[in-house]
């Protein structure tokens, strides 16, 4: 039994939308998610503690937006395959990696204060959340995740950007 997770995240990690953005993209969000709009919802929380509200349209549903304090990481289950460096193009370890991630985050990858780290490749200083990821994770405050969700097309992640106000990234999770 495997799961996949369509999840989209602003680019920049430290960016939450406003109260009535968050709304307008979850329902935007579901309806493209599932190919069809949504029944009539009020938003409501799910959980909250330590730092991380998760809220939905329904309680049984399978369709989540989560606010955090700090940043947290948002991975892609087993789909990352490599990262390499942004400007020179070198693969970086996955040892390297997990240690920067260990390095940039107060507990365990979830709240990340510093982003920055350094490669041995070419001395480069970058976020983590810029490094080269196949296939995409990210570092965000506002995400939006849907259960067997369908991959958006680029026209559709423009019209979550126009909502939302930031550029996005869209996340492929398998488990
Ligand atoms: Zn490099």
């Amino acid at each position: 039994m495997s799961d996949n997770y369509l999840r989209i995240i602003p680019i920049n990690p430290d960016f939450v939308p406003t109260e009535e953005a968050q709304i307008d993209a979850y329902r935007q969000f579901g309806c493209l998610a599932y190919g069809k709009p949504l029944p009539e919802f009020h938003l409501q929380t799910i959980s909250d503690k330590d730092g991380e509200l998760v809220r939905a349209g329904h309680r049984d549903w399978c369709l989540l937006m989560r606010v955090f304090d700090q940043p947290h990481f948002i991975d892609n289950g087993c789909n990352l395959e490599r990262v390499s460096c942004p400007l020179c193009g070198a693969l970086l370890t996955f040892e390297f990696w997990h240690e920067e991630l260990d390095k940039a985050s107060n507990h365990h990858f979830t709240h990340f204060t510093d982003l920055r780290c350094t490669l041995a490749c070419c001395g480069a200083s970058v976020s983590l959340n810029d490094l080269d990821y196949e296939w995409p994770v990210g570092f965000a405050r506002f995400e939006l995740e849907a259960l067997e969700g369908r991959r958006l097309v680029s026209e559709e992640i423009s019209q979550l950007e126009q909502i939302i106000g930031c550029s996005l990234r869209q996340i492929m999770a398998h488990y």
